[in-house]
């Protein structure tokens, strides 16, 4: 069997008592594309009606490929950025036109980027490709109707920030989904059927999720009660199902759990120790303390790296896992350009002696003071020619992904900064959530040995 859970940090699952899952994303799945359409489709609306925005710009059609996960939005210039492990700029946008290495290197020079400066924001989840993609529009369409009264860059890209949350927040998006689940969400038995087995062997499971108990009620009626065998309701799968949890302050704040009634969705006070039941808010400090368990014991999985992994890597010892949705293609993909990535190399190395040549012969003229040689003029001509096959290579292996972006996980050798990101902070990564709940509980996921430079020397 192909392995489809990725290691970053050996994991004994045996060892876990307790999973976790986030629920947008990660437990329940979603239609990604009709969900960002949408979103797009309702963010444009609210910008003409509440921020003013001159009409035209109902006319946009989303362009699902516009934006990948792990891109950075500069707002201030309005570029969209793909940026390697070490912030250095490996591909750019400016609106809806490719930046080419010239323009990239006017606006940026050879910097490393910040990330942590908040002009920039990262496109870090699946329910960010819309406010990515609109927001290229945007400056494309103030770039090109200089006439229209659109404010500056920065401020769209504000502007349009807060009307993405405005949307989430009010419960105007979650109407839309509600009134047609079909078309947004997933249905995945295998995700039950994986949970039950689970189950069977002792895991503890539950829920932590920052949507709130109606929307969770919602979606979990749906996509996970018709399947239930076991357990008549998905209260008896979860032990806790936590709703409205404000991660990632969960993780490192001291907020009080309330209690939810299931039939009333009332609320009140949560007086000691947890017990099994539907809560909002909380805090990871209480919840370790009350299930007396060591956090390495827990096991939390999400999709959102900000949100779901990184401050809970940074502020607790729970064990993590990512579910990344775009790497499914990019896992087949990747078998698809390997004949090509072959070739690449195969140049890479041809082009090697050559360079290697190139040195020795320049640093022998200087050396012993000899007069320039036509040689060395040659040998650039060959690496020229090199260069250009190289090029028609690259360009070919990268039109199997993104048409604009390439791949999620790198920036042509190197990692992306998001694949960085993934490395740092979840112990294991796969596409979803059934690729781990098809493994036995008893697995023991072992992280391969990457040799470093110098031991591949
Ligand atoms: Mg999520």
């Amino acid at each position: 069997m192909t392995e489809k859970v990725y290691v970053n940090r050996t994991l004994n699952l045996r060892k876990i008592r307790i999973i976790g899952f986030d629920m947008d994303h990660t437990l329940v799945r979603y239609h990604s594309e009709a969900f960002e359409e949408t979103t797009h489709r309702l963010v444009v609306e609210r910008l003409i009606r509440s921020k003013k925005y001159p009409e035209i710009i109902g006319s946009f059609a989303f362009d699902y490929n516009l934006a990948i996960r792990g891109l950075v939005i500069d707002k201030r210039k309005g570029n969209l950025l793909k940026v390697s492990r070490h912030g250095a700029i490996r591909a750019a946008m400016h609106g809806t036109k490719v930046m080419d290495f010239h323009d990239q290197k006017l606006a940026y020079g050879s910097t490393y980027i910040d990330l942590r400066d908040s002009r920039y924001s990262a496109v870090d989840t699946a329910f960010s490709l819309s406010t990515a993609s609109l927001f290229m529009q945007l400056v494309e369409c103030k770039d090109s109707n200089s006439s229209l009264a659109l404010p500056d860059y920065e401020q769209m890209a504000n502007d349009l920030m807060s009307e993405v949350d405005g949307a989430h927040r009010d419960g105007s998006l979650k109407g839309l989904v509600r009134k047609d689940l079909d078309k947004y969400i997933i249905k995945d038995p295998d995700v039950v059927e994986g949970l039950e087995k689970y189950r069977k062997h002792g895991k503890r499971l539950f829920l932590l999720t920052n949507s709130d108990f109606n929307y969770t009620k919602l979606l979990l009626d749906y996509a996970i009660q018709p399947f239930l065998k076991d357990v008549k309701h998905w209260s008896d799968l979860f032990e806790f199902v936590i709703t409205a949890a404000q991660k990632p302050r969960f993780f490192f704040d001291s907020i009080p759990f309330l209690k939810v009634d299931l039939a009333t969705a009332e609320m009140t006070n949560q007086e000691g120790v947890l017990v099994p039941g539907i809560y909002q808010g909380g805090c990871a400090q209480d919840f370790t303390r009350d299930l007396q368990l060591d956090g390495d014991e827990i096991l939390y999985l999400g999709d959102h790296i900000y949100g779901d992994i990184l401050r809970l890597k940074k502020d607790c010892n729970w064990r993590t896992a990512m579910v990344i949705e775009d790497l499914e293609c990019e896992v087949e993909k990747n078998k698809i350009v390997e004949p090509i990535q072959k070739d690449i190399e195969k140049l890479m190395n041809e082009k090697h002696p050559i360079e290697v040549k190139i040195v020795d012969t320049i640093s022998e003229q200087i050396e012993k003071k000899l007069s320039k040689s036509s040689e060395v003029e040659s040998l650039q001509k060959q690496i020229e020619q090199i260069d250009e096959k190289i090029g028609i290579k690259i360009r070919e292996r990268q039109n199997h992904f993104n048409p604009y972006w390439g791949e999620v996980m790198r920036t042509g050798n190197e990692e992306s900064y998001f694949a960085h990101q993934t490395e740092r902070f979840a112990c294991i990564y796969m596409t979803k959530l059934s690729d781990l709940l098809e493994m036995s509980p008893r697995t023991y996921f072992r992280a391969p040995r990457i040799p470093m430079p110098h031991e591949m020397s």
